[in-house]
């Protein structure tokens, strides 16, 4: 996979304005790459928010290798990975988004799929 070490700002404005769209109910989608840059979400169709059983199945199914992660909103104002969090993102490898309220331009987080906080992406404006 590509070393991913930037990330569109108009991803993170996409990714937030759908979790606004989807409170209080989780927003959950794929993210792409393109020569290391996280720019587009990828929504997949069926994908029952806030039911990561399904979400993980969609996952293993396509060959994508420009499939990078994920995203998800969380409904309330932490953007910490819950334990559930933690196993899918070592289940999926990548890089992985996690935003909360008041879902704005510094509310989100990202993490490696060790569940580490990713501090040194850069934002491409
Ligand atoms: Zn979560």
């Amino acid at each position: 996979m590509t070393q991913i070490y930037a990330v569109d700002i108009e991803l993170i404005d996409s990714f937030n304005e759908s979790a606004k769209a989807c409170y209080p109910d989780e927003f959950l989608c794929m993210v792409r790459q393109e020569d290391g840059v996280v720019n587009e979400l990828v929504l997949l169709p069926g994908t029952v928010y806030g039911d990561s059983h399904s979400f993980l199945s969609e996952w293993m199914a396509p060959v994508d290798y420009s499939l990078a992660g994920t995203v998800h909103s969380h409904p309330g104002y932490s953007n910490e990975a819950s334990d559930d969090d933690l196993a899918m993102f070592s289940n999926m490898g990548g890089i992985h988004f996690i935003t909360c309220q008041p879902y704005d331009r510094n509310s989100w987080k990202a993490y490696n799929s060790k569940g580490q906080v990713l501090t040194d992406l850069k934002i491409i404006y």
